[in-house]
């Protein structure tokens, strides 16, 4: 089995036609292999969610392809394989806390009370027995966030997209949401990709990729803080 998790070749995503479209991803080629930490920074509206969603099989590309040759099944038949962190509140707001993380264990089948108590587990490793029974409503922006990624984990993913996660946290939280994605990936022995702002997160991860207007390229590591 391969260690590179995922390929682009000159992937395009374009949005609308003619006259009105815009292009979002242009013309990228880049991998992403096992083990590898990876930042992908650049200002607002320079592509990086469109690369998220494409590495997650969420999108398809306009031109070009994206493939997963590390990862069996591919995310196009199992979207399990790869776990995504949204930005921002992603939770189901009418189920608790434990059940939030339960809810994906039971779509692939697992019996509810055999679920529940993984979903539990999950949450232990975070930290965040005591707010099990809690609603999304009720919950901190950092400990949603930490739901939301215990919910990811949870399915033991070997890729995982974060799509700024931390962007509506502050910086304490902001930063033990990135160490605990950083040991959850080495725990899992997986791919990490983390869309951040933060030049600090950016510092914290082993490959940088820089994105403007839709273009992809390497950030050397004597640039590492500088403005992301
Ligand atoms: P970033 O994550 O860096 O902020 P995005 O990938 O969200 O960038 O957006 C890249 C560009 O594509 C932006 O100009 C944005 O307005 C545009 N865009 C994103 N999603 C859509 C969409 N569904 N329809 C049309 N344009 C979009």
């Amino acid at each position: 089995m391969t260690d590179t998790l995922f390929r682009l070749d000159s992937v395009s995503r374009t949005y609308g036609s003619g006259a009105a479209a815009l292009v979002a991803v242009h013309d990228v080629s880049c991998e992403g292999h096992r083990g590898e930490r990876i930042a992908v920074v650049g200002p607002s509206g320079s592509g990086k969610s469109t690369l998220i969603h494409l590495l997650a099989a969420l999108d398809q590309p306009t031109a070009g392809e994206v493939s997963w040759p590390g990862l069996t099944p591919t995310p196009l038949t199992d979207p399990t394989v790869v776990g995504v962190v949204f930005q921002g509140q992603s939770l189901v707001p009418t189920l608790t806390a434990q059940e939030n993380v339960a809810l994906p264990l039971v779509l692939r089948g697992l019996p509810y009370r055999h679920a529940q108590e993984q979903a539990m587990t999950h949450l232990g490793f975070l930290g965040l027995e005591s707010i099990a029974n809690q609603l999304p409503d009720e919950l901190s922006g950092g400990q949603g966030q930490r739901v939301a990624i215990a919910r990811v984990l949870a399915m033991r993913p070997r890729l995982i997209l974060a799509d700024e996660p931390t962007g509506r946290l502050d910086t304490a939280a902001a930063r033990q949401v990135v160490a605990l994605l950083l040991e959850a990936a080495d725990e899992l022995d997986g791919g990490l990709v983390i869309a951040t702002h933060d030049p600090y997160i950016a510092g914290q991860m082993s490959t940088r990729w820089r994105m403007r207007d839709g273009e992809l390229s390497v950030v050397p590591d004597a640039a590492i803080g500088v403005s992301a």
